[in-house]
C-alpha cells in the first residue's frame, strides 16, 4: 500500500503492475475517500450535465459514488463551452443590439453614445461559468461524491485508472461504471481550426474583438446562436448551409421559413443548399470556397475575418479504454447501449452525448437519473424521446417538441393544426415583441397533442408547458381548458390548443 506523499516513480511502478493484472493497489491521497480497500458502487467518467447529475442522484440513492473529470472545472461542455457561455453572450448581445438599433429608443429609453465593451461582456460570461461550475463542485461535495481530477480510462470492468496532469495514476475499484464522456467538435475535413481566425464554437465564445465579417459553416442550432451573437455585435455574418432550410433536423418547415426571414431582417445572410469545399487562411483574411449543392458549377469565394466551423459534434471516447473491455460502438461511433443504458458489458453504462439521441444537456441529465435509478432498483427506465424539447436561443427564440407537420404527413397520420399569432397575444403586444406564432399539431381522431412548434420571444420557456402536456398524454382540449394567467405569453399556447380542438381561437380570427 502506498502512503500519502509517495513519490511519482513508485506510484507509476505500482500502477503498471496493476495494469498487467498481477496485483491490485490503489493510492491513498490527501483525501479521506480513497483508500486501498475502498470500492465504489459507481464510478462516473465525465462531469457534464449527464455525469454530474447522475453522480449526485447515485449518492442520494445511497451509492458510494466517484466522479472522474479530466478538466479542472466541472460541468462539461454545457457549463464551460456550451449552453451557459453561449446564453450569456446571446442575452447581452441582444441588449446591445436593442440599444444600438433604436429598439430601446422606441420604448422611450434614450441615451447617447452606446458603446460595446467586449471585455466586460466576456467577463460577465466568465463569471456566470465560474459561478455555475463552482456550484457543481459544491453540489458534488455536499452529496459526498468523491471527485477525481484526471483522465479516466477503463482498465477492467471493475477498474478505472485516473491519469493526472503530472502523469501520476490512481486506480479506482468499482462495482459499476457510467460513461458520460460527452462529445467534441466535429472537424471539417481539410480546414484546420486554430481557434483564432478559424474557430469552433469554443473559439467563437471567446473572440477578442468583433470581426468585421464572419462566415458560419452550418445553419444548425449552434451556428445560428453564435452567428446571431457576432452579427448583433457588428459582424457581417454569412451562414452557409448544405440543407434547404435552417435550424437543423427536427424543426418544422413553416417555423424554419419564418425564422430565416426574421434573422435575415436582422442582417444575417444565408446561402442555403450550398456547401463549403475548402478554406484558405494564407492572406490577411480567410477565403472560403463554396458551391451550390444542386449546381456544382456555381462556385463562389467568400472572404471573411473569421470562419466559424459549426457542422456538429461527435461522441468523445478517445483513450477511454473501451478496447480493454470490449465495449461496442454503433456505426456512428457512439457507445451502443440497450434500453437500460447498459453497454455490452453488463456493469458498464453510458449516457448523454456519447450515446445515440439528441445532443442536449437535458437529455443527458434525464438519462443520468433514470440510468442510476435502474442500477439501484432494477426495472427498465423509460424516457420518451418524443417528449424531449429542443430550443434555439436566438431572438426570437425557436422551440419544438414532438412531430413536425412534415413527419406526420410522411407517416400518413391524420392531424389537425391549431395556430396562434403572437401579434394577437396581449403580453407580446404590450411588450412590442409580436414576431412569431404558436403551432400545435394534434391527432385528428383522438385530439392527442402530437407536436408543438414555437417561434417567439420566450419560446424556450413556453415549450416546457408543451412538454408537460405531452408527457402526460394530454389532448388539445385538456390544455385549452386549463386556466392560464393573463396577460401572459402562455395564453398563446392555450389559444393554439383552442384552435386545434374547437377550430378557432378566441383572440384571433
Ligand atoms: C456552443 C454550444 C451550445 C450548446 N447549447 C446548448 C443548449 O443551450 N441546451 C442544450 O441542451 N444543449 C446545448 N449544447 C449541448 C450540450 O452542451 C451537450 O448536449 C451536453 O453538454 C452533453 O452532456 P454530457 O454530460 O453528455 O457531456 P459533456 O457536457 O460533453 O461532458 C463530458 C465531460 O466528460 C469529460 N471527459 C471526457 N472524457 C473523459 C475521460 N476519459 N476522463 C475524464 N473526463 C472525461 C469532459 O471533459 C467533459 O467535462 C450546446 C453545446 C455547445 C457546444
Amino acid at each position: 500500500m502506498l502512503k500519502v506523499g509517495a513519490n511519482i516513480l513508485k506510484l507509476n511502478t505500482i500502477v503498471n503492475q496493476t495494469k498487467s493484472g498481477s496485483i491490485f493497489v490503489s493510492v491513498i491521497q490527501s483525501r479521506n475517500y480513497a483508500s486501498s480497500n475502498e470500492e465504489f458502487d459507481l464510478t462516473v467518467i465525465g462531469s457534464g450535465p449527464g455525469g454530474y447529475v447522475a453522480a449526485i442522484k447515485a449518492a442520494q440513492l445511497g451509492l458510494k459514488t466517484a466522479c472522474v473529470e479530466k478538466n479542472d472545472t466541472l460541468g462539461g461542455t454545457c457549463l464551460n463551452v456550451g449552453c451557459i457561455p453561449s446564453k450569456s453572450l446571446l442575452h447581452n448581445s441582444h441588449l446591445y443590439h436593442q440599444a444600438i438599433h433604436g429598439d430601446l429608443k422606441k420604448r422611450g429609453v434614450e441615451f447617447d453614445n452606446v458603446r460595446l465593451n467586449l471585455q466586460t461582456l466576456m467577463k460577465q460570461k466568465e463569471g456566470a461559468v465560474k459561478g455555475l461550475t463552482d456550484g457543481v463542485a459544491f453540489l458534488l461535495k455536499s452529496n459526498k461524491v468523491a471527485r477525481f481530477n484526471g483522465f479516466g480510462s477503463i482498465t477492467s470492468p471493475n477498474e478505472v485508472t485516473v491519469t493526472k496532469k503530472d502523469d501520476t495514476k490512481e486506480v479506482i475499484r468499482t462495482k459499476n461504471i457510467l460513461i458520460a464522456t460527452g462529445s467534441e467538435v466535429t472537424p471539417f475535413p481539410g480546414i484546420e481550426i486554430d481557434e483564432e481566425r478559424v474557430v469552433s464554437s469554443t473559439g467563437a465564445l471567446a473572440l477578442k474583438e468583433v470581426p468585421k465579417s464572419m462566415v458560419v459553416i452550418g445553419g444548425g442550432v449552434i451556428g445560428l446562436e453564435l452567428g446571431s451573437v457576432w452579427s448583433r455585435l457588428g459582424a457581417d455574418v454569412t451562414c452557409v448551409e448544405f440543407l434547404p432550410t435552417i435550424g437543423g433536423l427536427g424543426i418544422d418547415l413553416e417555423v424554419a421559413k419564418q425564422f430565416q426571414r426574421i434573422l435575415a431582417k436582422q442582417g444575417i445572410k444565408f446561402k442555403l443548399e450550398t456547401k463549403v469545399t475548402s478554406a484558405d487562411k494564407t492572406g490577411s483574411n480567410v477565403k472560403v470556397n463554396i458551391e451550390s449543392v444542386k449546381n456544382p458549377n456555381a462556385k463562389e469565394t467568400l472572404e471573411c475575418d473569421s470562419l466559424l466551423v459549426c457542422i456538429g459534434r461527435r461522441p468523445f471516447t478517445k483513450n477511454l479504454g473501451l478496447e480493454n473491455v470490449g465495449i461496442k460502438l454503433d456505426q456512428r461511433g457512439r457507445i451502443a447501449t440497450n434500453n437500460r443504458f447498459q453497454t455490452n458489458i453488463s456493469n458498464i453504462y453510458a449516457i448523454g452525448d456519447v450515446i445515440q439521441g439528441p445532443m442536449l444537456a437535458h437529455k443527458a441529465e434525464d438519462e443520468g437519473i433514470v440510468c442510476v435509478e435502474s442500477i439501484v432498483s432494477g426495472g427498465t427506465p423509460h424516457i420518451d424521446y418524443n417528449c424531449v424539447p429542443s430550443v434555439i436561443y436566438t431572438h426570437p427564440e425557436v422551440s419544438w417538441i414532438g412531430k413536425t407537420e412534415e413527419q406526420l404527413k410522411q407517416e400518413g397520420v391524420k392531424y389537425r393544426i391549431g395556430k396562434f399569432p403572437m401579434a394577437a397575444n396581449s403580453r407580446a403586444k404590450t411588450i412590442g415583441e409580436t414576431d412569431g406564432f404558436v403551432k400545435v399539431l394534434s391527432d385528428a381522431t383522438t385530439d392527442r397533442i402530437l407536436g408543438v412548434h414555437l417561434i417567439n420571444s420566450v419560446a424556450g420557456e413556453l415549450i416546457n408547458e408543451a412538454a408537460l402536456a405531452m408527457e402526460y398524454g394530454a389532448s388539445c382540449e385538456d390544455v385549452a381548458r386549463v386556466c392560464h394567467a393573463h396577460p401572459t405569453w402562455s395564453e398563446s399556447l392555450k389559444e393554439a390548443h383552442l384552435a386545434a380542438f374547437f377550430g378557432k381561437p378566441i383572440n384571433s380570427v
